[in-house]
């Protein structure tokens, strides 16, 4: 553990292997053959420590005294930075809901080092909302707290889940006023501002070799590709055109793992632009993000992709393909083929398509998935859920107190869905024709279960290990932003807390589990988010 955050040892590869932009710092501007812009964190009026994870403390060796210190409140506020590191902003491009955008960067996050420790391990911290850089675009560089909160929250509610995820390690406020349009509507005003410090193996994101690309800079594009392959994936061996056709076989293997598990906790990325998919696999950039209440394939919470909902919950496992795509394309000139870059790029859909059935059967806690009568079953379960509105997260857990095989038989078709009631929004929905198919799918399901032979408990924990109880519901981030911005962090610390074991019941916490109130339905933050962040 570190006494001072000096004693952090940081390898900064990024810097020392790729071209930097000649200029430093400096406002908004294009940047060629170089793959990021040195640029120091802005300062701000008066730092205060909101939340911190104690996890990701631990994993870089932060001690507890260490975070309650006034080095690491300067720090990680961006007033100051330690010599070790090299605070630079990343450039890259992306395709925004199916266009080529162009040059984007890290327009409002500042990567400061990559921390390592004796095994190895690379984690690179980076401040969001920390001010401006050449990829600013003209916008201030700065987050409020409202979208720091829910980065914060978030990123950790997932790791917990078992998702693959950035994670956070600090929520600072910083004292100043941000203006913003939070409704798109031209009435802007002050919110409290935040700095939000991520952490992952690194931030290269699809776009950084797209930006490359784009512009036929093929050498930085192959010091991009060796740099990458070379730190964080060295298994693969020297870089060779087979060895950047099976590194985005990789990438593609790994998103499509990340979306399988999206789809199983019911996460809604909403903004799953190019420049968002993080090489790594790992879900990055939580914005206008939402968690299903009802299940509702066609949900998105993005109010910017209202029109078209390109990045709807049902769309996320196609959109992945077509953001591997992308990468394969500009990853082409290096490979110089193109049939084994399809071959990757099939990589992603053969993994999906193996993953994604026995992660729906976990769900049902089928142990023996047989795709010969189980994918049926889930096809129709599928249908049935958005049919009349049902809590995605309630249902599941419901389901594991379900009885089966023949105490089922004996039961009156009341007695069997009692479990389940709690999930429907409008109980009386519940009836005619789609109550006697739910019951008709309950009693198949029933049978099919009962083929396996488990004991109930068994059953009941295998499957709550895949069902979350908790998960950060719209609404609970949204309450926990209100008390936030009126100066009481209390429920974002309670709620980092009950996130910690999504699993477990967790009695005393009922409050966190319970379906979306009434009220909630059509409140902003709550159903529906913009991008003003
Ligand atoms: P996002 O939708 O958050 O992934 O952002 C898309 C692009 O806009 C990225 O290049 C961001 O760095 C940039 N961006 C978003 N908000 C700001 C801001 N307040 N100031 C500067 N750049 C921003
Ligand atoms: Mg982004």
């Amino acid at each position: 553990m570190t006494a001072t955050l000096e004693d952090l040892s940081f390898d900064n590869r990024f810097t020392a292997d790729l071209p930097a932009d000649p200029e430093v710092g400096g406002g908004s501007r294009q940047v060629n053959e170089a793959a990021y812009s040195r640029v120091s964190p802005a300062p701000v009026a008066s730092p205060r420590l909101i939340a911190h994870s104690p996890e990701v403390a631990e994993m870089l060796g932060i001690s507890r005294d260490v975070v309650e210190s006034e080095q690491f409140l300067e720090v990680f506020s961006g007033n100051t930075t330690i010599s070790a590191m090299d605070p630079h902003a990343a450039c890259y491009g992306g395709h925004q809901f199916g266009n080529w955008a162009g040059q984007l960067g890290d327009g409002r996050a500042i990567t400061l080092g990559e921390v390592t420790d004796s095994a190895g391990t690379r984690l690179t911290l980076q401040l969001k909302g920390a001010g401006p850089t050449p990829y600013s675009r003209g916008a201030d560089g700065l987050a409020v707290l409202r979208s720091s909160v829910r980065e914060f929250l978030c990123s950790e509610a997932m790791h917990h889940l078992g998702v693959p995820t950035t994670r956070a390690l600090s929520l600072i406020t910083t004292g100043d006023q941000v203006m913003r349009d939070m409704f798109y509507d031209g009435n802007p005003g002050l919110e409290p501002g935040a700095v939000v410090c991520r952490v992952a193996p690194s931030f290269i994101r699809f776009g950084n070799f797209e930006i490359f690309r784009s512009r036929d800079d093929i050498a930085t594009l192959r010091r991009l590709a060796d740099h990458t392959i070379l730190t964080h994936f060295p298994e693969l061996g020297e870089p060779s055109p087979e060895v950047y056709t099976a590194w985005v076989a990789e990438v593609a293997r790994r998103t499509a793992s990340m979306i399988v598990e999206w789809q199983r906790v019911g996460f809604v990325h909403g903004v799953m632009n190019t420049d968002n998919m993080s090489i790594h696999g790992l879900t990055i950039d939580y914005g206008p993000y939402g968690w299903l209440e009802d299940y509702d394939p066609g949900w998105t919470p993005n109010t910017t992709d209202r029109q078209f909902k390109r990045y709807r919950y049902g769309a996320q496992p196609h959109i992945g393909q077509w953001n591997i795509t992308q990468l394969a394309n500009a990853i082409h000139p290096l490979v110089g083929e193109v049939d084994p870059l399809q071959d990757a790029i099939e990589q992603y859909v053969a993994t999906f398509n193996q993953q994604w059935p026995l992660m729906m059967a976990a769900k049902l806690g089928i142990r023996a998935f047989d795709d010969s009568r189980d994918a049926a079953l889930i096809e129709r379960l599928l249908e049935l859920l958005p049919a009349v509105e049902t809590d995605m997260t309630l249902f599941f857990r419901g389901l594991a107190d379900v009885a089966v095989g023949d105490e089922s038989g004996q039961m009156s078709d009341d007695e069997l869905l009692a479990p389940l009631l709690d999930a429907y929004y409008e109980p009386d929905q519940l009836n005619g024709d789609i109550r006697s198919a739910t019951l008709d799918w309950l009693r198949d399901y029933s049978t099919r279960i009962a083929t396996e032979g488990s004991a109930a408990n068994e059953r009941r924990s295998a499957m709550n290990s895949v069902n979350p109880r908790f998960v950060l519901r719209n609404y609970l981030a949204q309450l926990a932003i209100d008390d936030a911005e009126k100066g009481d962090p209390g429920l974002v610390i309670e709620l980092l807390d009950v996130l910690r074991k999504p699993y477990d019941q967790q009695p005393g916490h009922e409050r966190f589990a319970e379906k979306r109130p009434d009220w909630a339905r059509s409140r902003p933050g709550c159903s529906m988010l913009s991008c003003s962040s």
